[in-house]
């Protein structure tokens, strides 16, 4: 009879802790996971990505106070470490980094990062603070953790049009892996936001994939004017009462740039308050 030797999972929350396990991997290959917490089945593909590709995986849990605005839901956004050691010692997963707010932002921190042209739209447009707050923090953890290859979900796909463009314009040397967005059985994207939503508001939230599958099937039947995509995935997610929408985006997934008409490959984007969420949710229309 065999036994399968789980590898223990190292939590650690010190720069120096982390510098020096990464220092004993050299010679092998690190993947790093960024994620805040609460994780769920779409964080934990990102880590089975990285457990497969790369020889060790750290998975930094870090809900990074600067990419919140002043009246966002830094307050209430969920924690679960103990949950999360559990799912992430379950998959043998090799350390956790798990800073505090002081360690990665000491008395005196004065340097950010400003990623350009492709945070204006979208996202960037009603969080003017957000992708500056992201790419700090994200280029500070490669700086720690000093991993070859990092995972990032498309459920955020303005974040990973980001973070590519940061990697690639500083010459940064770690490579950057896209993974699916990943949903619940009822089509709703997987978010530790949706912890917050009550049972009604969670029905409510249906609306956003239920639109972006009612947009393809109105692409297939040869409908291509933007203007009345949104208005249709508009009159979807309004018939929901308790719905705000942010923005819907029908734009090149690269530039980020609108588009009049769907032609060539297509994101749609969108971001809707409900309650005390703001749930982001999006799909890719081929070519
Ligand atoms: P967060 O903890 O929300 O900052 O997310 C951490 C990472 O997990 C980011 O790269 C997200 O894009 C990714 N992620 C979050 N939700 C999903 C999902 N439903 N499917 C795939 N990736 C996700």
């Amino acid at each position: 009879m065999t036994t399968e030797l789980k590898q223990q999972t190292v939590v650690v929350s010190t720069i120096d802790e982390m510098r020096k396990i990464s220092e004993s991997f050299r010679g092998q290959t690190l993947g790093l996971v960024p994620t805040m917490g609460y994780l769920h089945e779409g964080h934990l593909s990102l880590v089975k990505q990285s457990l497969e590709k790369c020889d060790h995986t750290v998975v930094s849990i870090f809900v990074n106070p600067r990419q919140f605005g002043p009246k966002e839901d830094l307050d209430i956004y969920p924690q679960d470490l103990s949950g999360d050691l559990e799912k992430l010692e379950s998959l043998s997963v090799d350390v956790v980094f798990n800073p505090d707010r002081q360690t990665i932002y000491p008395e005196g921190f004065k340097t950010h990062v400003q990623v350009d042209e492709i945070t204006r739209n979208l996202c960037g447009k009603s969080r003017p603070q957000f992708f500056k707050g992201v790419a700090t923090v994200v280029l500070k953890l490669f700086n720690i953790v000093r991993p070859q290859y990092a995972f990032f979900g498309e459920k955020d796909w303005q974040q990973l049009a980001v973070i590519e463009t940061m990697t690639r314009d500083l010459n940064m040397d770690v490579e950057i892996h896209r993974v699916p967005l990943m949903r619940e059985p009822d089509g709703l994207a997987m978010s530790s936001r949706n912890s917050n939503l009550s049972p009604e508001e969670r029905k409510q939230a249906l609306s956003l994939s239920r639109s972006l599958k009612d947009s393809k099937e109105k692409i297939q039947q040869g409908i291509i004017s933007s203007k009345e995509l949104r208005q249709n995935i508009r009159n979807i997610i309004s018939a929901e009462p308790g719905t705000q929408i942010d923005y819907i985006s029908i734009c090149d997934p690269v530039s980020l740039e609108e588009k009049e008409i769907i032609k060539g490959r297509t994101l749609i984007a969108l971001a809707v308050k409900i309650g005390p969420a703001r749930l982001i949710d999006n799909c890719i229309i081929e070519d």
